[in-house]
């Protein structure tokens, strides 16, 4: 579903990703750990198409995202928009307008981009508001709400676009703790019941471990070691993932 392949980025002199192979298999629920600084926040934002890498190939579903060549300068084509309108993200901080109301908000890319009426657009976003438990603040704007309630807002306002891959970037790094079950609890509900594509970037290493099929350990642009749940927090084989792990848990 998702491919890495010979993926490089840099900064000037920082080596953000280095060489980096990497595949996410459809349906497949995978999470990103690791330091700060390390790329993981990279690797989402490439798949957005809000960084262009330095060279390498990453395919969405088989479709071509990104094939940049050493030297070349990739420019946004017509099947880059197409193969980006199947994956959406969620942010950590929210990101949402702030003049409009969270229906508003939820509304816009589907009428907008995918051009649906708005009586069906409408009710898409209203259901979908709902089953991120905010029924009762369809007419609040964000100022009105709470962080929890705007990262909810957030999440129903990627899922409108029913994208098969969804990504998450730190989405309670942002919050007061009191919020952070009520994010973390929709997130489960979307890894439990649907079978989208979700790759995380999370420093809640318990919900990683509940959730995920796969855990990622990203250092210094490069994969150290992944594997299941099970295996990477409790046995892991890295010295560089055990001290990571060791510094936060
Ligand atoms: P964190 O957990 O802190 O979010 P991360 O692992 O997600 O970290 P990235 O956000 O992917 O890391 O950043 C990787 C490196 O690239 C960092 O050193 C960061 O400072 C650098 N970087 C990111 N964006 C830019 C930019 N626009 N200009 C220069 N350096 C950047």
């Amino acid at each position: 579903m998702i491919s890495f392949d010979d993926v490089s980025k840099r900064w000037g002199d920082n080596e953000v990703l280095r060489s980096l192979n990497f595949d996410v298999r459809s349906g497949e629920k995978v999470s990103i750990i690791g330091p700060s600084g390390s790329g993981k926040t990279t690797i989402l934002r490439i798949l957005m198409t809000l960084e262009t890498p330095d060279t390498g190939l990453v395919t969405v579903n088989g479709d071509t995202l990104w094939d940049v060549k050493p030297g070349s300068r990739p420019k946004e084509t017509k099947q880059m928009r197409e193969t980006r309108r199947h994956v959406g993200m969620v942010f950590q901080q929210f990101n949402l307008f702030p003049h409009m109301t969270a229906l508003e908000n939820v509304i816009e890319a589907p009428i907008r981009v995918l051009k649906l009426g708005k009586d069906e657009a409408r009710q898409r976003s209203t259901d979908l508001l709902e089953m991120v438990g905010l029924s009762k603040h369809l007419d609040h704007k964000p100022p009105q709400l709470s962080g929890g309630q705007q990262q909810r807002v957030a999440i129903a306002r990627a899922l409108a676009m029913r994208p098969k891959v969804m990504l998450f970037d730190e989405p309670t790094s942002a919050l007061d703790p009191e919020l952070i079950g009520e994010v973390l609890n929709v997130i489960r509900e979307l890894a439990v019941t649907t079978d989208m594509t979700m790759l995380m970037v999370t420093h809640e290493m318990r919900f990683a471990e509940e959730i995920s099929d796969r855990v990622v350990m990203f250092d210094h642009g490069s994969v150290v070691e992944q594997g299941p749940p099970g295996e990477i927090f409790k046995a892991p084989k890295e010295e560089r993932t055990k001290s990571f792990l060791h510094a936060v848990l």
